[in-house]
């Protein structure tokens, strides 16, 4: 058994192994693909403190970090269900789909999320090549570029906004007839210069050269007429779903949108289960805030474990 168990092995899981194995506590990582999220993209800029780096070297990185500590990573493993504690102060369980089970005082939920995609022909094949999902991650490579936000939803609408300010031209494009940001929001989008809005649309394929994204076709959903703009990036913000499915059936409170709600140590409504990253409710989905929010749900189990 651990003390602490941390399921998922991205940054956020990778922080919270490193914070509990200093403190000389049994540590365990149990996660479906280490390294997390930061295995699908390629240039990582904001990762303060490392100028440039790629996602699969930034995964790797954080793997020989967490294996320079006596830490037990268990990697191919994908948690379906938890058991909290039976009495107060009790061991957790944690039940993977292999069939085996993991027990802990504490555990620190570190599933992550994933971008909503669109599913549409060309929206996998051009990922990273045009089709991006991270505003504050991808904007500045799209630097005097035309590029399309799908979706006018408040994450849609503020990321026109912040793109706007770094590409020469933004089309956002809303598969109702009206956009469903905030009022205030949709007011400074409007007046933005280099912004159009096209509403009632369809995204109906990501088109490019073979290399890269060179348009995209919409039906307009009036008319049913296929359209199409010519263009070089598409950033797609259609909701980011955290992974807690297999919490659903647990007493670990979520909030309407499914993320993991937690106090200022990273604590849940579960005393002793703890969360950490993109999977909570904490604002603001970056490798950074991931990587700090781990320290913090670790320094809190260790608080947790010394007060039993
Ligand atoms: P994740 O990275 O999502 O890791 C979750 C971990 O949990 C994984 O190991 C996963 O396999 C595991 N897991 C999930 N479900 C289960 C389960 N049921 N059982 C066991 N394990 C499970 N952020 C930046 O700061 N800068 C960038 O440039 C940047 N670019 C990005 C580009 C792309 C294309 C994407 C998709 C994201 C980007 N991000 C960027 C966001 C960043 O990757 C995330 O904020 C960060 O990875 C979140 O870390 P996390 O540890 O909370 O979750």
């Amino acid at each position: 058994a651990f003390d602490v168990l941390t399921i998922g092995g991205g940054p956020a899981g990778a922080a919270t192994a490193i914070y509990a194995a200093r403190k000389g506590i049994r540590t365990g990582v149990a996660a479906e693909r280490f390294g997390g999220q930061v295995l699908d993209t390629m240039a990582i800029e904001n990762f303060i403190s490392v100028q440039e780096t790629e996602g699969p070297k930034l995964a790797t990185a954080l793997e020989e970090h967490v294996k320079q500590y006596d830490v037990d990573i268990m990697n191919l493993q994908r948690a379906v269900e938890l058991v909290p504690a039976s009495v107060p102060g009790g061991e957790h369980e944690v039940r993977f789909a292999s069939g085996a089970s993991l027990k802990s005082q504490t555990l620190v939920l570190a599933t992550g999320a994933r971008w909503r995609e669109m599913n549409v022909p060309g929206e996998a094949e051009y990922r990273n090549k045009g089709v991006a999902y991270c505003p504050h991650c991808d904007g500045p490579l799209f630097k005097g570029k035309h590029v399309a936000v799908i979706g006018g939803g408040n994450s849609g609408v503020e990321a026109a906004i912040d793109l706007a300010g770094i590409v020469a031209h933004v089309t956002l494009f809303e598969f109702m007839d009206e956009l469903r940001a905030d009022a205030v929001l949709q007011k400074k989008l409007e007046s933005l210069p280099n912004v159009d809005i096209i509403k009632g649309a369809r995204t109906t394929e990501i088109n490019g050269d073979g290399n890269r994204v060179n348009g995209l076709s919409y039906e307009e959903r009036a008319s049913g007429e296929i359209k199409q703009v010519a263009l070089e990036g598409v950033f797609v913000q259609i909701g980011l779903v955290p992974n807690t499915e297999w919490l659903k059936d647990s007493p670990v409170e979520l909030s309407e949108r499914g993320e993991i709600i937690t106090d200022a140590r990273g604590m849940t409504s579960v005393p002793g289960v703890f969360a950490a990253g993109d999977v909570t409710t904490v604002p603001y989905k970056q490798i950074v805030i991931a990587v700090g929010s781990g320290a913090t749900a670790a320094l809190g189990a260790f608080d947790y474990l010394i007060r039993q």
